[in-house]
C-alpha cells in the first residue's frame, strides 16, 4: 500500500504544540499550579520563584495530595479528576477542568513533584523531563503537593529567547498572584522571589487582603458595593472618585472567585462614575459576582480569563446601579434621581424592561496575550509612527491638498517651517484661549497652544537630558506618595532615570517622598504625575527601557504645558511660536497630534471662489 502524506504527530510533538496554548510564559505556569492547589482544597499556598520564573517556579500546597497512580496520571493529556461527563462542564466549581495544564507544562520544562494524601504513609516523588518520567519513587513528605517547574522552554529555544526581562516576567507573575490572592482572602499565600519573601498574606477578610496587597492606605480609598438579585449577587469595593488614577487603575472582576477581564462590565462601572472623575481617570475596583454556574460559560477561552453570562446586559445594568448606589450612599455622587433616570430602575424590574444597549463594542478576538507576547506586532514607537498616521488620516478625512502637503512633510522635515529665520509678523492673538492665530510669510497659521507647548517642552527636555541631568527644584512641602510594594520596587528599579529627569525621591517603607521636581514642571499635581509615571513603568512599555526618557519627558511636558483656556500675553505667544518653529518637527506632537494648521493664500482664494 502506498504511504499517505498524513501522519499522526508523535505525542511529544503534539504536547509541545498544545503547550503553546496553555503555557505562554512563567506567569501561566504560576496560574495553573496555584489553581490546582486551590482545587485540591489547600488553605496555605506558597509560591517560590527564581529569576522571574525562568529558573524555577514552585508551588507548595497543603491540599488533598495525590496517590501514586494519580501522581503519574496527572501528567497525561486530558487527565482530570474534575469532570466526568460533558454535562459537568455546565456546573463547574473548580478552576481547572481541561486536564491539560500539567501535561502541557511537562512537555516544555523539567518537573519534580512530591505529593501525599492524608491516608498514605509515604508520598510519591516523580521527576519528568520533556514529558518523560525519568524517576519515580516513594518519599517521606507532608500531606499536600509540591511541584517545581524548572528551566521552562529548555527544549524550545525560540520561546525561551522570547521571555522578557526578570522584572517583566515577575510583573506578570505578580499579576497572577494578586488575582488569586484577592479571589481567596480565606487562604494564606506567600510569594518568595530569589529567596526574599515578597508577600506573606495571612487568612483574612477581603478588605484586609486588599490592604495587605495594595498598602494600608488603600481601604480608606474604597467604598463597599453590595447588590443582590435572583440572578446575580455582587459584592466588593470600588474606589472613591477622588482617588481615581490617571491610567489603568487597580481593576478586578471575579466571577465565582475566578478573575475575569471584561471591557463590557468595565464600561458599566465607568458609566457609574460619569461626571465624578476626570475624563481620563480610571477608578479602582474589586468586584465579585456570584452567579449560578448554569448562567455562565467559562469554556470559551483557553486561559479562561473570559466568561460568558447568558444575560450579560442584566449583569451590566445591575452592576452599574450597584456602583452608583455605593457612590451615592457615601455622598460621593450627586443625588440620584430615580424619576428622571428610568435606566436606574433596571435591577428591580429587569425582567420587564429591556436594558438599554450599552455603547461599547466587545472585541470577540480579544486576546490578553496578544500585545506582549511572541510574534509581537511590530512595535513601532508612536513617536515615530505619528507622521505616517497623520498622513493616512488626512487621506481619509481631508482634501487631497492637505494630504499632499503632508506627504511632502514625511519626506522632508517640514521645509516650510524649519530652518528659516524665525521671522513672524509679530502679530498674534488668541482664539478661544485655545489657538494662537498668526501669520507667517503669506500663510495664515492656527496653532493649538497646548499641543505646541507640549511639543516644545518635550524636545527641550530630551535635548537637555543628552547633556546633563534636568535641574531640580526642591519642594517646600514634599509630597508623600502612598504606594504598594510593587509600585515602590518599580520606582526603585528606575530610580536613576527618574532622578536624571529632575525628581528627588526618598524611599520609605510604605511610601515614597518626592522632595524635588524638575525645574520646568509647572504642575502641582505631583501625585498624578507619579501615577502616570508608574503606569508607564509598570505596564506601557516595560521592555523599552531605552525609551524611558521619551516616556518620562512626555509626561512632564504634558503636565507642564499651558492648557487650553489659559490666557497668554503677546510675549508668551511669540515666545511659544518662536520655540515651536525652531523644532525639527513642529507640526505634530510626540503622540502624533496635529499642532497647527496653515492656510495658503490660494486655498483662501478658493474659499472665496476666486
Ligand atoms: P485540571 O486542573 O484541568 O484537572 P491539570 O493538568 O491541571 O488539569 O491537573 C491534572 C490533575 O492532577 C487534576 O485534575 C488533579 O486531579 C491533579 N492535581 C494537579 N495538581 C494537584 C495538586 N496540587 N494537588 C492535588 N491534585 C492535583
Ligand atoms: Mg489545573
Amino acid at each position: 500500500m502506498k504511504q499517505g502524506r498524513i501522519k499522526l504527530l508523535p505525542d511529544h510533538v503534539a504536547n509541545q504544540i498544545a503547550a503553546g496554548e496553555v503555557v505562554q510564559r512563567p506567569a501561566s505556569v504560576v496560574k495553573e499550579l496555584m489553581e490546582n492547589a486551590l482545587d485540591a482544597g489547600a488553605d496555605d499556598i506558597k509560591l517560590i520563584v527564581k529569576d522571574g520564573g525562568k529558573t524555577l517556579i514552585q508551588v507548595v500546597d497543603n491540599g488533598e495530595g495525590m496517590n501514586e497512580l494519580d501522581a503519574r496520571m496527572a501528567f497525561e493529556r486530558h487527565a482530570t479528576s474534575k469532570i466526568n461527563s460533558a454535562d459537568d462542564l455546565f456546573h463547574l466549581q473548580t478552576k481547572g477542568f481541561r486536564g491539560e495544564a500539567l501535561a502541557s507544562i511537562a512537555a516544555v520544562a523539567h518537573i519534580e513533584m512530591k505529593t501525599k494524601t492524608a491516608e498514605a504513609e509515604l508520598g510519591t516523588y516523580i521527576k519528568i523531563e520533556g514529558s518523560k518520567v525519568v524517576k519515580q519513587e516513594p518519599i517521606a513528605t507532608p500531606k499536600g503537593t509540591s511541584i517545581a517547574v524548572k528551566n521552562l522552554f529548555y527544549n524550545i529555544p525560540a520561546r525561551r529567547k522570547f521571555l522578557k526581562s526578570v522584572q517583566v516576567e515577575m510583573r506578570h507573575i505578580n499579576d497572577e498572584f494578586f488575582r488569586l490572592a484577592l479571589a481567596h482572602p480565606d487562604i494564606s499565600f506567600s510569594l518568595i522571589h530569589n529567596g526574599n519573601t515578597v508577600y506573606h498574606l495571612p487568612k483574612s477578610k477581603l478588605l484586609q487582603r486588599i490592604s495587605n496587597l495594595f498598602g494600608s492606605k488603600m481601604p480608606e480609598k474604597l467604598v463597599p458595593v453590595e447588590e443582590s438579585t435572583d440572578y446575580v449577587k455582587i459584592y466588593g469595593y470600588t474606589g472613591k472618585p477622588e482617588f481615581a488614577k490617571l491610567k489603568r487603575g487597580e481593576q478586578f472582576f471575579f466571577v465565582n472567585k475566578r478573575f475575569i477581564k471584561s471591557p463590557y462590565l468595565n464600561h458599566a462601572i465607568l458609566t457609574a462614575y460619569e461626571g465624578l472623575i476626570k475624563d481620563k481617570a480610571y477608578p479602582s475596583y474589586f468586584i465579585f459576582f456570584e452567579i449560578d454556574t448554569e448562567h455562565i460559560d467559562v469554556n470559551i477561552h483557553p486561559t479562561k480569563t473570559e466568561i460568558k453570562f447568558d444575560d450579560e446586559q442584566t449583569v451590566y445594568a445591575i452592576l452599574k446601579v450597584a456602583v452608583k448606589h455605593s457612590l451615592g450612599q457615601f455622598n460621593l455622587s450627586p443625588a440620584i434621581d430615580f424619576d428622571t433616570r428610568p435606566d436606574l430602575e433596571i435591577p428591580y424590574e429587569y425582567h420587564k424592561k429591556p436594558p438599554v444597549d450599552p455603547q461599547i463594542k466587545v472585541d470577540p478576538d480579544f486576546n490578553p496575550f496578544k500585545e506582549d507576547d511572541f510574534g509581537q506586532p511590530a512595535k513601532v514607537s508612536p513617536l515615530k509612527m505619528s507622521k505616517k498616521l497623520a498622513y493616512f488620516e488626512s487621506l481619509m478625512h481631508e482634501s487631497s491638498e492637505t494630504a499632499n502637503e503632508l506627504a511632502k512633510d514625511i519626506q522632508h522635515q517640514d521645509p516650510a517651517f524649519t530652518g528659516m529665520d524665525n521671522q513672524f509678523d509679530l502679530v498674534s492673538f488668541q482664539l478661544k484661549q485655545k489657538y494662537i492665530v498668526t501669520r507667517r510669510d503669506e500663510r495664515l497659521l492656527l496653532v493649538h497652544q497646548n499641543r505646541a507647548h507640549i511639543n516644545v517642552l518635550y524636545h527641550k527636555l530630551l535635548a537637555q537630558l543628552q547633556k546633563e541631568n534636568i535641574p531640580s527644584q526642591q519642594l517646600i512641602f514634599p509630597v508623600e506618595l502612598q504606594l504598594n510594594p510593587g509600585e515602590i520596587s518599580s520606582l526603585r528599579e528606575h530610580r536613576d532615570k527618574i532622578i536624571q529627569m529632575g525628581f528627588d525621591l526618598k524611599f520609605e517603607k510604605e511610601s515614597v517622598l518626592v522632595e524635588g521636581v524638575p525645574l520646568q514642571l509647572q504642575s502641582q499635581a505631583v501625585a498624578d504625575i507619579f501615577q502616570e509615571i508608574l503606569e508607564t513603568l509598570q505596564y506601557e512599555n516595560p521592555d523599552k527601557i531605552s525609551n524611558i526618557d521619551e516616556q518620562l519627558a512626555l509626561i512632564i511636558a504634558e503636565q507642564s504645558a499651558v492648557k487650553t483656556g489659559q490666557k497668554l500675553s503677546e510675549d508668551e505667544q511669540q515666545n511659544l511660536l518662536k520655540d515651536l518653529f525652531e523644532l525639527q518637527q513642529p507640526r505634530y506632537t510626540p503622540t502624533g497630534k496635529k499642532v497647527f494648521i496653515s492656510l495658503e493664500p490660494e486655498s483662501i482664494d478658493r474659499k472665496f471662489d476666486l
